[in-house]
């Protein structure tokens, strides 16, 4: 899927990425000539050394850039969207719902209800 979850917030100072050219704006589009879905997309094909990364600049264009880096080593860009994905939604309407007991007027992300096990993923992995 592309779409603006894909969009690199930074590009950390040194990396892979940097080297390459990547840039703040820039939207991975393929990795190695595959459509990614999401985080776990990413990380799966951007571990290979020596990538090639398909990207859509803000400008509309288009580019493929050979990313030179160790195995296993990160790219090193942060996503606008930590998962690069729409966050899955409870579906659920329990009568108890603390989510619906909430007083109003707080974080807009505090009503959201968050039924993406993939978070729960991605946070052990970020753990090891
Ligand atoms: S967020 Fe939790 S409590 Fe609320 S409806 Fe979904 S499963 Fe039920």
């Amino acid at each position: 899927m592309l779409n603006s979850s894909h969009k690199i917030k930074q590009v950390m100072e040194g990396s892979p990425a940097e080297q390459a050219g990547l840039t703040p704006g820039d939207i991975i589009t393929k990795i190695n000539n595959v459509e990614l879905v999401d985080i776990f997309d990413y990380h799966y094909y951007s571990d290979d050394a020596d990538i090639t990364v398909e990207l859509l600049h803000e400008d509309g264009t288009t580019s493929s850039v050979f990313v030179k880096k160790e195995e296993g080593e990160d790219l090193g860009v942060i996503f606008c969207n930590g998962l690069m994905d729409d966050y899955k939604s409870c579906s659920n309407k329990c009568a108890f719902c603390f989510i619906d007991q909430m007083p109003p007027g707080m974080r807009e992300t505090l009503y959201f209800k968050d039924d993406d096990t993939r978070l729960s993923f991605y946070r052990a992995i970020m753990l090891l």
